[in-house]
């Protein structure tokens, strides 16, 4: 990644660290002395004051990860970086490059490393752990096993969820990882042999989620 978004993650949970990892929005805000308010437009603007405007959404958690992505927002305009972010990549993706830090910043505020570190202590690197974290996080399963796989840091981890036949989601920091949304899996199993592996019984349709540590060519 580079040098200014690394700054700002660095800023961001060093700030995130000295409220003691505050994860719901609205005491986040208030500890970091941030107004929230309703608005035409979601927006943060660090000030002073600090303000982040807020669209009324219906659909109640993706307006609490909006609240996390303007947080995000707040914490590269504190750290002074938002136009160098902006400089790392050419103009005209500048405004899309800026959204997707702040939405990674975002990410780490609402599942910080304490809940990061309590969920492999509790079950190691398996799909548990993916459930743990979106259950105590309150995310997507995309969200947590994004998340997951990206701490995950002694060895590459590939963590998919698929339905009777087919990949759903795949979150992977393996460099030759061949699993994509839509490949075909009807048995993940055969085709895994190591994987961790958790079928949901809580769905109509078969749903696995598969935590693969490493990679073996032979599973290629
Ligand atoms: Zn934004």
């Amino acid at each position: 990644m580079r040098r200014a978004t690394n700054q700002a993650i660095a800023f961001a949970l060093k700030q995130h660290e000295a409220v003691n990892h505050i994860v719901e929005p609205e005491p986040l805000a208030k500890a970091w002395g941030v107004i929230i308010i309703p608005g035409k437009a979601n927006r943060a603007t660090n000030g002073p004051p600090s303000v982040i405007t807020l669209k009324r959404d219906t659909y109640a958690p993706r307006q609490r990860f909006t609240m996390h992505h303007e947080l995000g927002h707040i914490m590269i305009q504190r750290a002074g970086l938002e136009e160098a972010i902006k400089g790392e990549v050419d103009a005209e993706d500048a405004q899309d490059h800026l959204e997707m830090v702040a939405s990674y910043i975002g990410s780490l505020l609402v599942m910080p490393d304490p809940l990061v570190r309590r969920a492999f202590d509790r079950y190691g690197v398996t799909p548990q752990t993916v459930l743990d974290l979106q259950s105590s996080a309150r995310v997507s399963f995309a969200a947590a096993s994004r998340r997951i796989a990206l701490a995950h840091t002694d060895e590459p981890t590939t963590i998919f969820l698929s339905g009777a036949t087919t990949v759903l989601d795949v979150a992977s920091t393996h460099p030759r990882s061949s699993l994509r949304p839509y490949s075909r899996l009807p048995d993940p199993r055969a085709s895994f042999p190591h994987a961790a592996l958790l079928t949901l019984s809580d769905h109509i349709r078969p749903r696995t989620i598969g935590v693969i540590v490493g990679w073996r060519e032979e599973e290629a």
